[in-house]
């Protein structure tokens, strides 16, 4: 019995050990680019499918080097398809070329916190600050934090602990993830003075709350819900009559005011209308990397950078590099994707189906609405199109390499090509056309 084992080997009882895989120089290269646990994991994976007779010994290595990712982060880099230029699920606003730049640049060793002239300490951030303040020159100061709901939690702690922060009770927000803004101000020793009703609040509402305990006025802008029919609520101008701060979460990040966009709210307009201090998500409209942004008087904004809790909602270098190049670079994807003419989007997605129905895939195109969405302009549709695919395709199409997400429709699949660069067509086209044959 023993004889006839060894004399037709059965290869799978071969699959060579995994240290001796890791042990073959052709690897090397792989293990210092994302690290030996990594190779480690895709050779056991690798041995497994030599055991199961899937693949010969002599063809490890190279299944090893073919199967290491290409970094060693497993955050995958997805092509949004959805239509949903800010795609919460999905990273929000993708940076512009400019932005990886000088955020890779700041990946090493930096200036951050160094004059190189003097050799003495110099404030940090001070050239995206100086972006900040050229980008919205109403703004007195400006503060930059980790992101919107972090603003929110340090004005709160800086200038309402122990008091009151007045809010409309139309504006009593859930950001997401269930998350709701009035229990992250709580959160920080403040108390919600509940203001008006859900559909109607007037500024006498506000003026008979205001006492000697009042914090500040806040004012949210809904970013994700429209409330429609009898409704009313008070402008910033008049609220800043009442002799109380008045602080603006306008959420989207628009800086000035947008002809695309006319209804969400802006830092400047804020700003003249009286607020005291704006505060906004920087990876939103604004297209920039994820952060807080904090516009408004000196007094206000320095009470907030001075506060201890400041220490702990502070940005690292790699976002402070990405947002300066955000302001300072050309157009962001988020407003490509915003700006982005239907014509041409018409004339890529016909072209894009056409090449699909040449690989015998069912593709037609179809008119589509696209949103801005988790980042504001709630209720506002952008005529758009999608190439309309079979449904069963959208599991291969999300798990494959790259990934694409679109939105299932009534048993079809729509995908979306207003948020993905043009320059990646041919690689969506290869996925769906790869995706079709599974
Ligand atoms: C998005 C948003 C927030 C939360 O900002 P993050 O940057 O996600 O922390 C707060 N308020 C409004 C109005 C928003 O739209």
């Amino acid at each position: 019995m023993g004889d006839a084992t060894l004399e037709s080997p059965d290869p799978r009882r071969h699959a060579p050990s995994v240290a001796k895989l890791l042990d073959d120089a052709r690897l090397r290269e792989s293990i210092s680019r994302v690290g030996r646990s990594i190779v480690k994991d895709t050779a056991r994976v690798v041995q497994q499918a030599v055991r199961q007779g899937e693949l010969a010994p002599e063809e490890c290595v190279e299944a090893i080097i073919a199967a290491v990712p290409e970094h060693a982060s497993s955050l995958r880099a997805v092509r949004n398809a959805t239509g949903v230029i800010v795609h919460t699920n999905l990273g929000r606003a993708p940076l512009s070329q400019a932005a990886v730049d000088a955020l890779v640049a700041a990946a090493g060793h930096t200036d951050v916190e160094m004059d190189l002239a003097s050799a003495r300490r110099a404030p940090r951030g001070r050239s995206t600050i100086a972006a900040l303040r050229r980008a919205a020159p109403e703004a007195e100061e400006v503060h930059v934090v980790n992101n919107g709901a972090a603003a929110l939690a340090l004005a709160a702690t800086a200038l309402a602990s122990g008091r009151e922060i007045l809010l409309s009770r139309g504006e009593f927000v859930e950001i997401g993830d269930g998350f709701r803004i009035p229990e992250l101000l709580t959160s920080t020793g403040a108390e919600i003075h509940e203001v008006g009703t859900t559909n109607r609040t007037r500024l006498e509402d506000y003026a008979r709350a205001v006492g000697p305990r009042t914090g500040f006025i806040l004012k949210i802008h809904p970013s994700n819900f429209t409330v429609r029919g009898f409704t009313s609520d008070v402008g910033l101008a008049d609220l800043a009559t009442l002799g109380v701060p008045v602080v603006a979460d306008i959420g989207s990040g628009l800086l000035v005011p947008d002809a695309l966009l006319p209804d969400e709210p802006d830092v400047s307009t804020a700003l003249n209308e009286g607020a005291s201090l704006v505060i906004a998500s920087a990876d939103k409209l604004l297209g920039g990397p994820q952060a807080g942004l904090i516009f408004g008087s000196a007094a206000a904004v320095d009470a907030l950078r001075r506060h201890p809790l400041a220490r702990a909602l502070r940005v690292d270098k790699l976002t402070l590099a990405a947002l300066e190049a955000t302001l300072a670079g050309p157009r962001t994807p988020v407003r490509q994707a915003l700006e982005l003419p239907l014509a041409e989007l018409k004339e890529r997605s016909t072209r894009f189906a056409e090449a699909l129905r040449g690989h015998g895939i069912d593709a037609q195109v179809i008119p589509a609405e696209a949103v801005v969405g988790g980042g504001g302009a709630p209720g506002v549709a952008l005529p758009s199109c999608a190439i309309a695919l079979p449904s069963r395709l959208a599991l291969p199409l999300r798990t494959g390499t790259p990934p694409v997400i679109g939105r299932v429709v009534r048993d079809r699949l729509l995908l979306d090509l207003r948020c993905v660069p043009q320059t990646d067509d041919e690689l969506v086209l290869t996925a769906v056309v790869q995706a079709a044959v599974i």
